[in-house]
């Protein structure tokens, strides 16, 4: 094993490079990456940048920059070239270089769904930009009441400007929630001052707006890969659950894999949250460097928002079949929800504003604890076994 390629210069690329030689790996590695910056952190794009020079925030991309020496690392860094084919054992680039690999990591994220209007946020660019807008201080639409939409949103209306969000279900994050939680978030909207419109599925830009973000979902785009791979009906890259494609020797982690998740049952899942893209890389070396098997990725997944002032945080996976216990007031600031399976053991805990919680509940769903719903419910109570 010689040369390592990772192509995609986000998150999950930048710690795949850190991993390899952390691990020991002597031989190439070849960094490449379609933005033109070294890799920078994504969630601050949504919420520190958009804040603006009054709150002391974000001027530079440097400043989102991880912290990695390429140069000492001896990391060969080909950022602002994008890949555009690949056959086997050789990645080409958009300017026509034919990069060779023995074995290849794919780590490409995914791209905003485009609805033929608006704008969308995915890059620092893309957030300077609507930075200036929301500064302008004329009214603006959002379309989709999910995570970024209501980062934006609260953005927007701490910055003074008037805005309206337009949501197609008939609730904020209706794939995720049930309506007692989606009703809970819709006051927060009202609280805010924001202007929701649920059950509105908007096919144009919306009228009497200056401007308008598109915030539906990403996907992945890996056409660039062609046919050999197989793909989730989004695009994404299905994986083993040691991250390996159907391809030997080539690898997907971050926002672009579905992986096979032993611990949900053996079903892929795509995971497009920060938390993925730092672990999934640590389980993904050691199968690149040893071979395949030598470590599983299955964490619990987890992912934080910040909205309306509240700090929301949810950590592992629950289905319409658990059932769902509350803790504390869903009108009142912080309060958690907790779901228990059908043998009562923890799958999920949404927190709001109860950082502890997140923490005993995290513990708790990774080791599979049975619990008793009745105390679960105590709000005053911490979230334990015993
Ligand atoms: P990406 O960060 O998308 O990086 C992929 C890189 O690959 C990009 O730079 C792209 O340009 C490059 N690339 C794509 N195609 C090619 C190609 N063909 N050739 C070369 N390069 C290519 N998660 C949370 O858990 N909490 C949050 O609060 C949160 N906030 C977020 C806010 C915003 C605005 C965004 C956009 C995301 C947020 N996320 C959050 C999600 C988190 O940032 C992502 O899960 C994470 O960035 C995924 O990392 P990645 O490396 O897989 O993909």
């Amino acid at each position: 094993l010689e040369r390592v390629l990772v192509v995609g210069g986000g998150m999950a690329g930048l710690h795949t490079v850190r991993s390899l030689r952390e691990k020991g790996f002597q031989g190439a590695v070849t960094f490449l990456g379609e933005e033109r910056h070294a890799p920078y952190d994504r969630p601050p794009l949504s919420k520190a940048v958009l804040a603006g020079s009054a709150r002391g925030a974000v001027e530079k991309v440097d400043e989102l920059a991880f912290a990695f020496d390429f140069a000492e690392a001896e990391v060969q860094c080909r950022f602002g070239e994008r890949a555009v084919g690949w056959a086997p054992g050789v990645v080409t680039t958009g300017t026509g270089v034919e990069l060779r690999y023995d074995r290849l990591v794919v780590a490409t994220g995914s791209v905003p769904i485009q609805l033929g209007f608006g704008e969308t946020l995915r890059t620092y660019e893309d957030s300077v930009r609507l930075r200036e807008r929301i500064n302008g201080g004329k009214p603006m639409a959002i379309v989709g009441a999910g995570w970024i939409g209501a980062e934006v949103a609260t953005a927007a209306r701490n910055a003074g400007t008037g805005v309206v969000v337009h949501e197609a279900r008939d609730r904020p994050l209706a794939a995720i929630f049930p309506p007692a939680v989606g009703q809970a978030m819709t006051a927060w909207y009202a609280e805010a001052g924001v202007e929701l419109k649920c059950s509105d599925p908007v096919t144009g830009p919306p009228p009497g707006v200056d401007h308008t973000l598109v915030a539906v979902g990403a996907r992945p785009d890996t056409r660039w890969l062609g046919e050999a791979f197989h793909r989730a009906q989004d695009g994404s890259l299905l994986v083993s659950e040691y991250l390996e494609t159907n391809v030997p020797g080539v690898f997907a982690v971050g926002d672009v894999a579905a992986y096979r998740s032993v611990r949900y049952g053996g079903r892929h899942i795509r995971v497009e949250h920060w938390d993925n893209a730092l672990r999934g890389p640590q389980a993904l070396v050691p199968n690149v460097l040893e071979g395949v098997g030598a470590e599983l990725h299955d964490p619990v997944p987890y992912f934080w928002s910040e909205q309306f002032g509240r700090m929301v945080q949810y950590v592992g996976h629950h289905t319409s079949a658990d059932r769902m216990v509350l803790r504390g007031d869903l009108s009142t600031p912080t309060w958690s929800v907790c779901w228990l399976d059908p043998h009562a053991r923890l799958t999920a805990v949404l927190a709001v504003g109860r950082p502890r919680d997140l923490a005993q509940g995290r513990r708790l769903v990774t080791a599979g604890a049975v619990l008793d719903a009745a105390r679960v419910a105590d709000a005053g109570a911490a979230l334990t076994t015993a």
